[in-house]
């Protein structure tokens, strides 16, 4: 028997989650069940693990188990960039190799489509939209990563445009920024309403519980999870949970849990965001991967994201959120010297799962369990469309983007303890220190 030792408790202060509609939370699982297919965890991954195994399986029902509410884990934290580029950090071009990089494109843009097709089909009120996104730069490392990436994206055949400081008020407002790399095919959404709209339009044979963290798990023929108000018996358990994955006794020591935290402003008044100028809506990563993204919201809200803190544990811990709403507003301000008054009315965080290596995980773990984990921090696409295609593989379905997924060596390991914590946590220090102003 596994007892889960690390269990998700995400902060209360996620602006998204609280702004997006309210819904009517499944009630959690009390009691016995069995079942053919159980998942657990219901943030993109696993949402899309669930719809599409539904479909594959049509008279066959489908457990989907979260531990908490959906749209409360980091599936709403996020920055909400459904991102279709790929970009490698350990290649000079942030492409790499040209025919894995073709293929991460391929898996990202069937993320994107299908994120898109579902948001159209119910109707889902995320304030979806496909309006590219920028790459900035302020500090002369970031301007040569900008110029690295525009070389890869002409290897890559990928439409982008330089857009230089001059002109780049025009497009945000701000005359922070020294240069952008606009790319096209990103789509900005509201997190938390897309994955609560997800889970309100799930097929018919699947079955969510919420509230419902497990607690215990017994692996054999057919898979035993236990928790606080009964269990759930599995011919199949699918493993969507992220970095918690390990606490379920696989990949033990190949994910890193590194939190990441975001802010979101008060709504700007008409006078403000005339003083701000720019375009309605718009967003912005760092071309340091240590400095700030920055969204401006269609609903006038302005979102600051970056800091990042080791949580062994995958829970969220109070000092650091801390400090990330001081970090927060130094970099507004920053940014933003014409809007003085403007307060950060929501700062919170969210783990991400990474590995060393950038790699995630997909295929069988063990007998009767199979997994979509380590989302690198690109789990908006990247988890829809591994949960979708890990349910087609299921399914007996065969493709080149499964194989790829398949051949995949996976999370490599990390150092043992202490060594590994001191190690991360100086990495994260001297990276948030390197960004300088761009942070
Ligand atoms: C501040 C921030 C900004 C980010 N920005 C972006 C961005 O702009 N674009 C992007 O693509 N990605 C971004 N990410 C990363 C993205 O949010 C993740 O990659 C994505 O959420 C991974 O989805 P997932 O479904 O695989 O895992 P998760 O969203 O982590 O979902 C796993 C679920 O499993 C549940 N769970 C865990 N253990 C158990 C258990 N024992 N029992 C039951 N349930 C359990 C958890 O509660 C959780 O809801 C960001 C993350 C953060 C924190």
């Amino acid at each position: 028997m596994t007892k889960i030792t690390s269990l998700p408790a995400d902060d209360q202060r996620c602006g998204w989650y609280h702004l997006s509609p309210s819904r009517q939370p499944r009630p959690g699982h009390s009691g016995q069940r069995s079942a053919r297919w159980v998942i657990v965890g219901a943030g993109f991954t696993g949402l899309a693990a669930a719809r599409q195994l539904a479909l594959n399986f049509p008279d066959e029902e489908v457990l989907l188990i979260e531990a908490q509410e959906v749209g409360f884990g980091t599936s709403g934290r996020n920055a909400g960039f459904a991102i279709d580029l790929p970009h490698d950090i350990g290649a000079d071009d942030y492409i790499g190799d040209i025919a894995t990089a073709r293929t991460s494109l391929q898996l990202n843009l069937m993320g994107q489509d299908l994120l898109k097709e579902l948001v159209r089909q119910h109707g889902i009120d995320c304030q979806l939209k496909a309006c590219g996104k920028y790459q900035a730069a302020v500090e002369n490392r970031g301007i040569a990563v900008l110029d690295a990436y525009r070389r890869g994206l002409d290897k890559l055949g990928q439409e982008y445009r330089m857009i230089e400081e001059a002109e780049l008020p025009s497009h945000i407002g701000t005359g922070f920024y020294r240069q952008a790399l606009f790319t096209p095919g990103t789509v900005l959404i509201q997190p938390a309403a897309l994955v609560k709209g997800l889970a309100d339009s799930l097929p018919a044979n699947v079955t969510l519980y919420e509230n419902t963290p497990i607690t215990e798990v017994d692996y054999g023929e057919r898979v035993q999870l236990r928790h606080g108000r009964g269990s759930i018996s599995a011919e199949r358990l699918i493993l969507t949970n992220n970095a918690f994955g390990m606490s379920f006794g696989f990949l033990k020591g190949r994910m890193l849990p590194i939190f990441t935290y975001a802010s979101l402003s008060r709504p700007l008044n008409d006078e403000e965001q005339a003083r701000l100028g720019g375009k309605p809506y718009w967003g912005l990563i760092p071309a340091d991967p240590f400095g700030t993204t920055v969204r401006r919201t269609p609903d006038n809200r302005l979102l600051i994201r970056n800091s990042f803190s080791f949580n062994p544990d995958g829970r969220s811990n109070p000092r650091y959120l801390a400090r990330a709403i001081a970090r927060h507003r130094e970099s507004f301000a920053r940014r933003f010297p014409m809007l003085p008054g403007v307060d950060l009315e929501f700062t919170w965080g969210g783990a991400l799962a990474l590995s060393r290596n950038h790699l995630g995980y997909f295929g069988q773990l063990a007998p009767n369990v199979y997994g979509a984990l380590c989302c690198n921090g690109l789990g908006v696409t990247r988890g829809t469309v591994t949960g979708k295609l890990l349910a087609d593989w299921l399914a007996g379905e065969k493709s080149e983007l499964i194989d790829f997924l398949r051949e995949s060596p996976g999370p490599n390991p990390n150092p043992p303890q202490p060594f590994l914590s001191m190690g991360v946590n100086a990495n994260l220090s001297w990276g948030q220190y390197r960004a300088g102003r761009e942070s």
